[in-house]
């Protein structure tokens, strides 16, 4: 059962659905970026890129270790590599005017696509953070409720 929660301000009455921390997308042969389904995320990679399951699996999970990365095994690996460059995680962000969005916050440049605004946070860094909306207050993650 998944729970919501919500970060809300201790002053004004801001308030944003903290969302998942990152959603997977994978970039599609047209070059759209498609989020992937939440089971299956490395079958619908390995369909995506025409790689088998294992190499997906193996892939993402070697990029995830620290000596991998130190001693740049992933460039060794074709498969590591096309993951990199076509995978990543979307953030729910919010710029300082409160437009909510969504982009790859290690990818991207950091810049609102309603305003083109560089003050842009990822809704999960918003916790204790100051009040992006009255700046007085500071943001509290609350319960919100589950849905079965
Ligand atoms: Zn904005
Ligand atoms: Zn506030």
């Amino acid at each position: 059962m998944p729970f919501y929660f919500k970060n809300q301000c201790t002053q004004c009455s801001f308030s944003i659905t903290c969302g998942e921390p990152g959603v997977t997308y994978v970039i599609s042969d047209s070059g759209d970026r498609v989020v992937c389904p939440h089971v299956g995320e490395n079958s619908f990679i390995a369909q995506s890129l025409h790689i088998s399951e294992k190499q997906a699996w193996n892939a993402r999970y070697y990029a995830t270790s620290w000596w991998w990365r130190l001693f740049g095994g992933w460039r060794h690996s074709k498969v590591a590599k096309l993951i990199a460059t076509r995978t990543g995680k979307l953030s729910h962000c919010v710029c300082s005017d409160m437009h909510e969005f969504k982009l790859d916050y290690e990818k991207d440049r950091r810049i609102c696509p309603v305003c083109s605004g560089r003050e842009i946070k990822r809704v999960v860094d918003l916790e204790g953070e100051a009040c992006p909306c009255c700046r007085k207050g500071h943001i509290e993650k609350i319960f919100s409720g589950s849905i079965t």
